[in-house]
């Protein structure tokens, strides 16, 4: 009989996506773990700071961006592209709410691949290996050569599926 246990990755990959749950912005739900061995040390999810209305209270907050094509793009036309600022990153919310002592030598479960700028920050936290499900083309390359470079493991459980009712419909 096979066996209906969780692996590790599953296991706190579904924490993470429930987590993500939590998240009030219509655009986007991220959700993160820290874990150290297989402990749990911090749950986060992107979201405007404490106090603050976010963006089910208050709409997003949105940018408009242009970025280049893919290289496959028959158009050389820029795409542009909206996104929301109103939130705090989970990553971001991750590093404020644990500690510099617990990150050392942990693992960072994301549902997502994390932007450029959540890479850079999770590069210097401590932190040894980031596990992400849903790619995030546009910041791939950079992210992933900053992750060779600092000796960082950088992988994709590409072979998953969330647990049920947990991903949103991207609202863009
Ligand atoms: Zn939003
Ligand atoms: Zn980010």
């Amino acid at each position: 009989m096979t066996s209906l246990r969780k692996d590790w990755d599953t296991y706190f990959m579904d924490i993470a996506f429930m987590v993500s749950t939590r998240s009030r912005c219509p655009r986007r739900h991220v959700g993160t773990v820290l874990v150290q061995g297989k402990k749990l040390l911090g749950t986060a999810y992107n979201g405007a700071p404490m106090g603050v209305q976010d963006c089910s209270e208050a709409g997003c907050m949105i940018v408009e961006e242009f970025t280049a094509p893919p290289d496959d793009s028959p158009s050389s036309e820029m795409i542009k592209k909206q996104r929301c600022i109103r939130t705090i990153h989970a990553e971001q919310n991750l590093l404020l709410f644990t500690d510099r002592v617990d990150r050392e030598g942990s693992v960072v479960y994301v549902t997502d691949q994390p932007c450029w700028t959540c890479a850079n920050m999770l590069a210097n936290s401590g932190i040894v290996e980031i596990v992400y499900h849903r790619s995030y083309p546009k910041d791939h390359e950079k992210v992933a050569s900053l992750m060779r470079q600092r000796g960082i493991l950088f992988r994709q459980i590409a072979n998953y599926n969330a647990p049920p009712d947990t991903e949103v419909q991207d609202g863009s």
